[in-house]
């Protein structure tokens, strides 16, 4: 098993009125890294994909891809293409039970957004990880 120590949470940047399977999503990191960048994917409708081995290296946060497993979330962005937290109920309740089961194989992992990354511009995933799960966080 890898050493994991961060979980980071994503947003795929597209508009929430506008579908992005996971076939698309899968279709487009094939493209641009050979491979689904993401370990999750969240749909709208809040199934949850794996898309890639939590033992592989996935491709998602440069520089911190080695120790982490990266979910995405469907959506990010609002039909008018401003950035905003578009995740459904169903979506926010598949990750709350997502990043349940990941802590129990990786304890030690810390959770947190994106944007929350030293040097990261992006305001992907457009909510504040970290808080949101502060109850789940591993004791510092
Ligand atoms: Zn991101």
């Amino acid at each position: 098993m890898r050493n994991i120590t961060m979980i980071i949470i994503h947003c795929s940047a597209t508009r929430s009125d506008r579908p992005f399977p996971v076939t698309s999503l899968i279709a487009c990191h094939r493209q641009r890294f050979g491979y689904t960048g993401y370990h999750y994917y969240i749909t709208r409708n809040g199934q949850t994909h794996q898309t890639r081995h939590e033992n592989l290296v996935g491709a998602h946060a440069k520089g911190y891809n080695t120790h982490s497993i990266g979910i995405c979330y469907e959506g990010g962005l609002l039909p008018n293409g401003h950035p905003a937290d578009t995740r459904t109920e169903a979506q926010k309740a598949a990750l709350w039970h997502l990043i349940q089961s990941l802590l129990a194989d990786y304890p030690q992992a810390r959770i947190l957004g994106h944007c929350e990354l030293p040097g990261v511009t992006k305001t992907c995933p457009n909510f504040l990880a970290s808080r949101e799960y502060a109850d789940l966080q591993p004791a510092a």
